[in-house]
């Protein structure tokens, strides 16, 4: 079997084989001069919208100000509380103290790694009271809860009807973070269909970052609504707050799309259901593969109400650093999403939070790694993943016994 490089994600070969229509892009647009907004970012918001199965897609700079707009315009004031989860990218919470609030969390489902809705139940029934005016108050901030960001975290949705359920007993906006699930589907069995990330809460916020299911050449983002009044909102603040050139409304933000990244995604967006398609086969191919190798690792659970898109493709193990570096040795890119709970974090020391307060989240973050997930990979690729994985496993076994003590403390403390 070949030694080459495996790359944790391969973001040449999709550009290569689109080289010339990228390229046709770039040429309108420097001959145009159309450089920020236009016809290209319309049509792209328009296709991208008839995507995701929503009335709106408004284009923005990128996921953190997707989400950052559409929290303030779906109502979250300076000084609320927003509900998310502690194992996200930074971003998410980023966006909510941007729009004036403070992050509060509930723990992770320990087999999806979304946010858990019993978790989420028990914060709004146990952790906070309602005042006078029957608003709902966090008792550990004394702030008013108002909203609920629910993350499809690695490309596969949350629970939503039971999230929805709980905002609608409580009173709750939900603002969706979809930034790592474009085209992913939740099956609402209130409902009784298919629903698409993004088309489900009051909004919901997309990232366009490279590395993301659909990416730009660059920085980009959309929020995606069935709410017009919020659209019109939204398209405000991404522009200073101006509906009409130079009438400023309220004050907004510099949060305005490139018309060549709105072209460039454009493009790429006619292929995004076949890379996603791809993404779900490779996801079975590890899953059979694992499989049939002794189970080395756990493998994502995908529940039946759930049709995951396959951003990161991310197992679990015991030895996480010893797998890695067994990994890098045999040139197979890996990463960790995300190595430290955001309630760890020292950005967020403020917050209070200690270790123990999401026991879910915190071991997951112990033993998770993510492999190498792109719609390139190829069977031999990932034979050789799961090959080295299973050789890791099988060499940390057979030395177990032979090692001395003082090496089998020196083990059981790399693990506290
Ligand atoms: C990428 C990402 C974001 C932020 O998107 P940017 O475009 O990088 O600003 C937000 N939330 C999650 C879960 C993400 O993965």
């Amino acid at each position: 079997m070949s030694n080459s490089n495996i790359p944790f994600l391969d973001l040449v070969t999709p550009h290569v084989e689109l080289e010339q229509e990228l390229t046709t892009v770039f040429l309108q647009v420097i001959r145009s001069a159309s450089f920020v907004g236009g016809p290209m970012v319309e049509n792209f918001e328009k296709a991208f919208a008839a995507f995701c199965e929503t009335q709106h897609a408004v284009a923005v700079n990128s996921g953190t100000d997707a989400l950052r707009f559409a929290l303030i315009a779906s109502g979250v004031r300076s000084g609320d509380v927003v509900v998310t989860v502690p194992n996200t990218f930074i971003a998410t919470t980023e966006a909510i103290s941007q729009a004036g609030a403070l992050p509060e969390f509930v723990d992770i489902d320990e087999r999806t790694y979304n946010m858990d809705p019993v978790m989420l139940r028990q914060y709004l029934e146990q952790k906070c009271t309602k005042d006078t005016s029957g608003k709902l108050i966090s008792r550990r901030s004394g702030r008013p809860v108002t909203a609920v960001v629910p993350v499809h975290l690695y490309g596969q949705m949350a629970d939503m009807d039971a999230i929805l359920e709980l905002a609608d007993r409580f009173g709750l906006i939900v603002v969706e973070d979809a930034c790592q699930a474009h085209g992913a589907q939740y099956f609402s069995s209130k409902q009784n269909r298919w629903l698409k990330a993004g088309s489900i809460g009051r909004a919901a916020a997309f990232s366009f970052y490279p590395g993301k299911n659909l990416g730009a050449c660059g920085e980009a983002g959309a929020v995606t609504t069935n709410d017009e009044k919020l659209a019109a909102q939204i398209r405000m603040i991404r522009d200073h707050g101006q509906a009409k050139k130079y009438y400023h409304d309220v004050e907004g933000y510099n949060g305005r799309l490139d018309a060549i990244q709105a072209g460039l995604l454009h493009v790429k967006l006619k292929h995004l259901a076949k890379w996603n398609e791809q993404r779900r086969e490779r996801a079975t191919e590890y899953k059979r593969l694992f499989e049939a190798n002794g189970d080395t690792v756990s493998t994502p659970f995908e529940p039946s109400w759930s049709r995951a898109v396959y951003h990161l493709y991310v197992v679990r193990t015991q030895d996480r650093e010893g797998m890695m570096q067994c990994l890098r040795a045999a040139c197979i890119g890996t990463g960790i999403h995300y190595p430290i709970p955001l309630h760890l974090q020292k950005a967020y020391d403020h917050l209070g939070y200690v270790p123990g307060d999401f026991s879910v989240c915190e071991a997951v973050a112990s033993q998770i790694v993510s492999l190498p997930m792109f719609p390139q990979l190829t069977d031999e690729q990932q034979a050789r993943v799961v090959q080295e994985i299973q050789r890791f496993v099988a060499s940390v076994a057979a030395s177990r016994p032979a090692l001395s003590d003082s090496a089998k403390l020196e083990m059981i403390g790399e693990k506290g």
